[in-house]
């Protein structure tokens, strides 16, 4: 896992908690997953040391399946870090994990997190 950003840039740590009320609006109800995925997302970004993606900046492989809160997990996902399927970003791997791996597009920099239940 890549844990650092280049030195001469300042970046904005990520805050799952800033989040919340966005992802929930855009994931319809409260769950456990949605929070998680905001969570994983914060954490993958931090890790990278990357902003939200506003176009194609980041593109995120999640390791989910289909099943419910796979997909409620994604949503929290694409709400913290701007990867979306519209703007075709987001790339499902069907490994059945709860698990992003977001990529900068940029410099090539990457970070797996998968959790552990
Ligand atoms: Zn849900």
């Amino acid at each position: 896992m890549r844990l650092s950003a280049p030195p001469q840039m300042e970046i904005t740590m990520m805050q799952a908690s800033e989040y919340f009320d966005l992802g929930l609006k855009f994931h319809g109800h409260k769950c456990p997953a949605m929070p998680l995925g905001l969570r994983a997302g914060a954490a993958a970004m931090n890790a990278l040391g990357v902003e939200r993606s506003q176009d194609k900046e980041l593109v995120m492989q999640v390791e989910t399946g289909d099943d419910h809160a796979a997909g409620c997990f994604v949503d929290g996902l694409m709400t913290i870090t701007g990867c979306t399927y519209g703007k075709s970003n987001v790339k499902k791997t069907y490994y059945g994990k709860m698990g992003d791996v977001p990529v900068d597009v940029e410099i090539g920099g990457q970070a797996l997190l998968t959790l552990s239940l």
